[in-house]
């Protein structure tokens, strides 16, 4: 069981449009795309109302089209990304910061013991604003992973930075989603579970 103030992303990567258009049409309201592409050539067949969301790694060469796209990038992890996406937007734009929270050298997102820097530095720009953390964590044993990362989230939240407003703790996905519940996300992004039902 899912708690109701836990939100659903469907993450939709290589799912159908008629696959998706179905979670839309009972009762999923954000939708999670990894490729820019793709989510274009979808969006323009889905019907009814739900928000757009990257989660997956993003290109410098394809902001310009995700800002159109998406309603939130959920995987900033440089300054460069951030600062490209505030050119380019033309109001405060809302990003999460994605964390490399289980350290590992082969995944993307900032390491832990940088969030605090990179938000603060983030919360510069003029047309960025910080919506909170996104994370995978390790396939094995997350626990320890979500948890530091929900640590991170309430001590930034409590410094009030301007143009920071944690309010999305995005993690878990179909295998890990119970455990980063207990652990304090408050949105999970699940395929798997949600599209091979
Ligand atoms: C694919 C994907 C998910 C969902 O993974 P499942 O194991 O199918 O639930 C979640 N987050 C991101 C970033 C993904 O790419």
């Amino acid at each position: 069981m899912i708690p109701k103030y836990v939100k659903i992303l469907a993450a939709s990567k290589t799912r159908s449009v008629s696959e998706i258009q179905k979670v839309i049409d009972d009762g999923i309201s954000i939708i999670g795309e990894n490729y820019v592409k793709e989510a274009k050539e979808k969006k323009a067949l889905l019907k009814g109302s739900f928000e757009f969301h990257m989660i997956g790694h993003l290109q410098k060469n394809k902001i310009k089209d995700a800002i159109q796209l998406f309603d939130m990038i959920q995987t900033v992890d440089s300054f460069e990304l951030a600062s490209e996406i505030s050119k380019r937007a033309t109001t405060k734009y809302p990003v999460l910061i994605e964390v490399n929270s289980g350290e590992e050298s082969e995944k993307s997102g900032v390491n832990p013991t940088k969030v605090l820097d990179l938000v603060r530095k983030i919360s510069t720009l003029p047309n960025v604003i910080v919506k909170g953390l996104m994370t995978m964590g390790p396939v094995e044993n997350p626990r320890m992973a979500f948890r530091k990362t929900k640590q991170l989230f309430d001590s930034i939240k409590a410094m009030k930075i301007p143009n920071v407003e944690m309010e999305i703790l995005s993690m878990g996905m179909s295998d890990s989603y119970e455990v980063a519940i207990e652990e304090g996300s408050n949105m999970v992004r699940l395929g798997k579970s949600l599209f091979e039902n």
